[in-house]
């Protein structure tokens, strides 16, 4: 167990992120070869580059296969798009009643505060969006969503997504809080950000003091890899998790970065007994353009959590999901243990592989 109390934390985030990458021009002071150089350079011209100093400290720059490496410094593959790989693969846009705002579910929408980043992951599959609406918060760009949401009674819950919510001053944070919390019938704040994972010094307690109120908060963080979690990110989950917060974690399934059982497992092991977070979400890769570098084969994808579900418990395996082209909304995608029934008699396969027969027994 890390002793916390021995964490050196940088004195200011705002220090994590001024010596980090904020534009293109920074990455000529990275250790890359004067190749990977300008294909970084060449890819950040296409698609925003930024990475905090914390997270960028991460990174074997000896080891081009870096799984950190991989997910934030820009590189050709991006560059390379496939036919039917998609701008808008989940169709945000198509779904988007008011500027700012999706609703593609009775019950919950998502609402965008922000285009911008704390840090641009390689694999978004929203960077499209970032980077051609790429503004930030003000309050008047939230009024016709906000507006919208106290018009619709069915709404339970509100996704701040993005761009990155924790990217914004606590100030902003709070304003936001305040006007949802204002809005009786929405229940529920859900926050998802990578702001946990590549810029832990952000979670200080002026920010979880900002969402402190009527509404019950869920932090949905986004870690990858186990070497995103430090004892840095450990503190900014302890704070969270004080603060009364319920965190989840979503991971994406990247290939190169943790297409192994291995990285998998160690990854939703150390979520849920170091961070206390549960893993929620495996998502499959959707149809984001220049992404085929980084896809798996669905049926990879199953092997994989087929595997994980025999070695993890419960409360550590995540669902396998795809989000569907067309707003088609996220379907689980684990191999279906069922292999066939005899009338009231279901053949199921075992987490060891051998075949039981339950028999339905249900009174009048
Ligand atoms: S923080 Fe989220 S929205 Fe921003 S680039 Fe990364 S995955 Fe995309």
């Amino acid at each position: 167990m890390t002793d916390l109390k021995d964490v050196t934390r940088p004195p200011d985030w705002q220090d994590d992120v001024r010596q980090g990458v904020r534009h293109v021009r920074d990455l000529a002071a990275l250790p890359l070869s004067p190749a990977e150089r300008a294909a970084a350079q060449e890819a950040a011209s296409r698609h925003k580059v930024r990475a905090p100093k914390a997270y960028l400290d991460l990174i074997d720059w000896n080891d081009p296969a870096d799984p950190i490496r991989a997910q934030v410094i820009p590189s050709l593959g991006e560059l390379e798009e496939t036919e039917g790989e998609l701008g808008d693969p989940i169709a945000d846009h198509e779904f988007s009643p008011v500027p700012r705002l999706t609703h593609r579910h009775a019950d919950r929408v998502l609402l965008f505060p922000t285009y911008q980043c704390a840090v641009y992951c390689r694999f978004c599959f929203r960077k499209e969006s970032l980077t051609s609406i790429g503004r930030g918060y003000t309050r008047e760009a939230l009024e016709p969503a906000l507006a919208y949401i106290a018009d619709h009674s069915e709404i339970r819950e509100v996704i701040l997504t993005g761009g990155d919510p924790l990217s914004l001053p606590d100030k902003a944070l709070a304003e936001i809080f305040a006007r949802i919390e204002a809005i009786p019938h929405v229940r529920l704040l859900r926050i998802h950000t990578r702001v946990p994972v590549a810029l832990p010094s952000r979670i200080t307690s002026g920010l979880v003091a900002a969402l402190q109120g009527r509404l019950m908060i869920t932090v949905v963080t986004h870690f990858n890899h186990a070497r995103e979690i430090t004892p840095a990110t450990e503190m900014a989950c302890r704070t969270m998790r004080q603060a009364g917060f319920v965190l989840l974690n979503q991971s994406v399934l990247l290939k190169g970065v943790n297409d192994t059982v291995e990285a998998l497992e160690e990854l939703c092991r150390e979520l849920m007994y170091r961070l206390g977070v549960k893993p929620y979400y495996l998502h499959h890769g959707d149809l984001a353009r220049g992404m085929a570098h980084r896809r798996t084969t669905i049926a990879q994808g199953q092997a994989l959590v087929e595997a994980l579900r025999a070695r993890l418990s419960g409360i550590c395996n995540p669902v396998y999901v795809l989000d569907l082209p067309e707003g088609g909304g996220k379907v689980p995608l684990g191999p279906c243990p069922i292999e066939g029934r005899d009338g009231e008699s279901w053949r199921i396969r075992g987490q060891d592989g051998a075949m039981r027969t339950y028999r339905e027994i249900v009174g009048e």
